[in-house]
């Protein structure tokens, strides 16, 4: 990088945040790369790597550069004003928080490793906050006191440390993150509802100011149940997250909670319960390829260990053979008890019997089934016996159930839980979630409050949380092309790029200098490539900074009078007069950014 000394000690203009307005490259740290890092899998961590806006530290852990400080000053800029236009005031809590908060709650116990727990010079225990509902309602116990102090959410913008034991895809998921988490407080679950449905519709323009494209699904919220929990998912491929959706009425649902009221499924002939030889099928293909039967027509019986207090409990799921379960859904069932599929080893012991023949006929732990596996008329099922199945089962009549569920993870075409039409499975990547959390912190915490009749109630509580620099990662997987990253206006780190071709011609120059005081007077975020490489260089960098705006300035055009501006979405090059560029770009800014900015 060329230093123009110059420029490199002039005063810069900011802007009413004291955010600077104009930067030359060759005095910014704005280091571009030309080939994709070897460790970066999805396309937005090559490409903010490659663009300079992040380098790694360690481990799920990155520094944030100037290019990519912009970018997501510009987001927290744009959530920031939805949180407070929806009534929110904004806090500042400390990462570090005392061990004993969440001893209170019983999270100490029960979040895990992803928990980073260290102890301080007098041995007391500490956490980095993953999240802050202990801190949150510690205040709360404290300040609110009756029925007037609320509504109230609190919100803020802060750093999370998760111990994620596979970190990846650069920001997307990191071990330190940026977070806006808030945390709504009210008298009573109606007004804890408004709370709800006012964050809801704050996250709905938070995004579509970002020009994301994004939907919105019902999540899965545990043992509490209803819809009392939404994902805000940024359609993309490489999402972590499956989701189904209709696209007949709009049902949109996490795959983990997806419900499923039926599927289709052949049940087995409705014989006698007859024992059949069936070596070696100690796998649903395997099975029915032998008996030249649909896979559907297997109940095949999966034995499940949970952990209580009591010790490790057993439970025997059942399900058509061709369908996957869904461990939400059984953990669920379970009321809250995580499932874990139980070893090979682990199920001969307690069934007796090696695995792929396992049985529910006479079996003296609980069973629950899939709802289509019980209203089969008859099943195969294993003969608790090695080499041998029964054909015949009748569910509820030759074996005993305990409970039925909807257990089985939703397919591409099933029907939809409300009408019924086939439904269709994207991915996406979750860069918002809200959560009713009613009294589940409030009642442990002790967080109560007086109501009208004197009485003391616990506190309503709802949590909402945005992964910031996932939301920016999100948005290059969904705007980029082979040269780069496409910005949509609303976080772009700049709004137009200068790009001076000859910068030993003065005439250049002057023109460069000049449009670059001008847009920067006129309040435009303008970057002025002043290094002299290569135009070839300067266009590749340029392209793969992804600045919705470039203005060419050569000696060429020049002599036309001229300057090239091209958007960088659609590649659309318009010619612009150079004694009125300044003010037709800050037009086409000013349109991108009312447009809700895609371009
Ligand atoms: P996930 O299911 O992706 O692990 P989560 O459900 O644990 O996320 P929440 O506790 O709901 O996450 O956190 C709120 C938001 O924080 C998420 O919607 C996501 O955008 C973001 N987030 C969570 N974990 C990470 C991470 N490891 N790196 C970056 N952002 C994250
Ligand atoms: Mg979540």
């Amino acid at each position: 990088m060329s230093r123009n000394n110059n420029h490199s000690r002039a005063a810069l203009k900011l802007n009413i945040m004291g955010e600077t307005l104009g930067e030359r490259v060759s005095t910014y740290l704005s280091p571009t790369l030309k080939e994709d890092p070897s460790e970066a899998e999805v396309v937005s961590h090559k490409l903010m790597i490659r663009a300079g806006l992040i380098r790694k530290l360690s481990s799920g852990i990155y520094n944030f550069l100037p290019m990519g400080l912009r970018s997501l000053w510009k987001l927290e800029r744009i959530i920031r004003a939805e949180m407070n236009r929806a009534g929110a005031k904004e806090v500042l809590l400390p990462c570090v928080q005392p061990g004993e908060l969440w001893r209170e709650s019983g999270r100490w116990d029960h979040y895990g490793n992803e928990l980073l727990r260290f102890k301080d010079r007098h041995d007391h225990d500490y956490v980095f906050g993953p999240t802050h509902e202990e801190v949150i309602t510690d205040i709360i116990r404290r300040e609110i006191r009756s029925f007037r102090d609320m509504p109230l959410n609190l919100y803020q913008i802060q750093t999370k440390f998760r111990d994620e034991i596979r970190p990846r895809f650069g920001l997307m998921r990191g071990r330190e993150f940026i977070m806006k988490d808030a945390y709504s407080f009210d008298i009573d679950d109606i007004e804890a509802d408004l709370s709800y449905r006012a964050m809801y519709r704050a996250y709905e323009s938070i995004f579509r100011k970002c020009g994301l494209d994004f939907a919105v699904v019902e999540a899965d919220s545990g043992p509490i149940g209803g819809s009392y929990s939404h994902e805000f998912m940024v359609l993309a491929d490489t999402g972590e997250d499956a989701l189904v959706s209709c696209p007949s009425c709009g049902y949109a649902a996490n795959l983990e909670k997806a419900q499923l009221k039926h599927y289709p499924a052949e049940p087995a002939k409705t014989s006698e319960l007859t024992k059949i030889h069936t070596p070696n099928c100690t796998d649903v293909p395997t099975l029915a390829k032998f008996l030249d039967i649909p896979r559907s027509s297997i109940l095949k019986s999966m034995l499940f260990e949970t952990q209580t207090f009591d010790g490790p409990q057993y439970v025997l799921a059942v399900i058509p053979g061709h369908r996957e379960i869904n461990l939400i859904k059984l953990k669920n069932a379970l009321g809250g008890l995580i499932p874990v599929l139980a070893s090979p080893e682990k199920a001969q012991e307690i069934t007796g019997v090696v695995k792929g023949y396992v049985t529910p006929l006479n079996s003296k732990v609980r069973i629950i089934a899939d709802q289509v596996a019980a209203s089969m008329p008859a099943g195969v099922v294993g003969a608790g016996e090695k080499d041998y199945h029964y054909t015949g089962a009748k569910p509820g009549i030759d074996f005993k159930i305990d409970g039925v569920f909807d257990l089985a993870t939703t397919e591409e075409g099933d029907p939809c839980p409300q009408c019924d039409c086939p439904v269709v499975i994207k991915r996406g990547i979750e860069v918002g979630h809200v959560f009713k959390l009613g009294v589940k912190y409030s009642i442990p915490m002790g967080a109560s409050f007086a109501k009208v009749d004197g009485q003391d109630a616990p506190i309503v509580m709802g949590c909402y949380g945005i992964g910031v620099g996932r939301t920016l990662a999100a948005s290059i997987e969904q705007n980029h092309d082979r040269d780069g990253i496409i910005w949509p206006m609303a976080l772009s780190p700049f709004q137009v790029v200068l790009l001076p071709l000859e910068v030993q011609n003065e005439e250049v120059t002057s023109v460069a200098e000049s449009l670059f005081d001008g847009l920067t007077d006129l309040g435009v975020e303008t970057l002025l490539d002043d290094r002299d490489l290569r135009p070839g260089h300067k266009f590749k960098d340029a392209d793969l900074l992804g600045i919705p705006l470039k203005v060419t300035i050569s000696k060429k055009n020049l002599a036309a009078n001229r300057l090239e501006l091209k958007h960088r979405r659609t590649g659309e090059v318009i010619m612009l007069p150079v004694d009125r560029a300044k003010e037709k770009v800050l037009d086409l800014v000013k349109e991108a950014m009312e447009r809700g900015s895609t371009s």
